[in-house]
């Protein structure tokens, strides 16, 4: 399905800003590139107009689904100044899935837009995440679109939660999960790396993400596969069908060491966004080279390629 680009997509609460250019200009600096993606022109061509190599101060926002309940779900977001897509990244569906929730809370913490919108919801099941458990009465993702009469806490924090997206009425919606089983190429319900759609035919982007995202595995089992898998009560499929998002859900296999599975996890939320968004920057963990998605157009850089360029820059936090 097309990509609806709605610049009206930002929610009206206050939000925070907070210059951007620094940071940039000094990770612009410092990044180091392999060879095949290394841009034609990099800072030293152009160090005397920083400013035109400045991408557009963002703006943060916070907010909680269902303030002030036993429901209430903490999300954040990055907000660019220009317009373009809104997508949403969820985690902790399942509290046990530990790789989304660290993944999530990463990723919201260094990501800088120039346009469009992320909103990143690391604990969709708060409480379940703080026990570490799958669910506190019932799996959540299978009781969407939810029931704020029904007795147990999913039904209701599922019914919270899809009227909040309704809400944000995002582009893009895609929830990370994890799975016991590597993907076998022949039981859709072994999950293990791969990327969950449940519409026909495959969105036309699952395919380029995966060749993007692919580029950067470093051992076969860490590849995504695509994986048919409607589930009607999921969370994605009741967005879709309600907002018309595009929904996928990333599933990491837990056979995995946990640092490759948050990795993995953004590589692929990465690559996502490579596809989306004309600019989109990772800045470093403390004493980590800096890594980057999007378009170096916007920098006056010609492309760089964000899954290729990090593979040779990252190192374990
Ligand atoms: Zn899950």
């Amino acid at each position: 399905m097309p990509l609806l680009f709605h610049p009206s997509s930002r929610p009206g609460f206050a939000v925070a800003t907070f210059a951007v250019a620094g940071v940039l200009a000094a990770f612009i600096v410092k990044r180091e590139l392999t060879p095949h993606t290394q841009p034609a022109a990099l800072p030293a061509a152009a160090p005397n107009t920083p400013q035109a190599n400045a991408p557009p101060t963002e703006a943060r926002s916070s907010g909680i689904v269902a303030p002030g309940t036993e429901y209430a779900t903490p999300w954040r977001a990055v907000l660019g100044t220009e317009s373009g897509p809104h997508v949403v990244v969820e985690a902790g569906l399942h509290g046990d899935e530990i790789a989304g929730i660290l993944a999530v809370d990463d990723l919201s913490n260094r990501l800088h837009l120039s346009s469009g919108q992320v909103t990143f919801l690391p604990r969709m099941n708060r409480p379940a995440c703080d026990a570490g458990t799958r669910s506190i009465n019932t799996d959540l993702n299978l009781v969407f679109p939810g029931d704020f009469h029904a007795p147990d806490y999913e039904h209701q924090l599922s019914a919270h939660l899809m009227r909040w997206m309704g809400e944000q009425r995002p582009d893009v919606v895609i929830t990370l999960h994890e799975s016991r089983y590597l993907y076998d190429g022949k039981n859709p319900k072994t999950f293990g790396q791969t990327v969950v759609y449940g519409v026909q035919p495959m969105p036309d982007i699952v395919s380029r993400v995966l060749d993007h995202a692919n580029r950067t595995a470093q051992e076969p089992r860490e590849r995504f596969r695509s994986n048919y898998f409607p589930i009607a009560t999921s969370s994605t499929e009741q967005f879709v069908a309600a907002y018309g998002t595009l929904g996928l859900c990333l599933e990491t296999w837990r056979g995995l060491a946990l640092e490759a599975r948050v990795r993995r996890q953004e590589d692929f939320v990465f690559a996502l966004f490579d596809e989306l968004y004309q600019l989109s920057v990772i800045t470093p963990r403390k004493g980590v080279p800096l890594a980057t998605s999007g378009t170096w157009s916007a920098l006056g850089l010609g492309r760089g390629c964000f899954p290729c360029g990090r593979t040779a820059t990252r190192s374990p936090s």
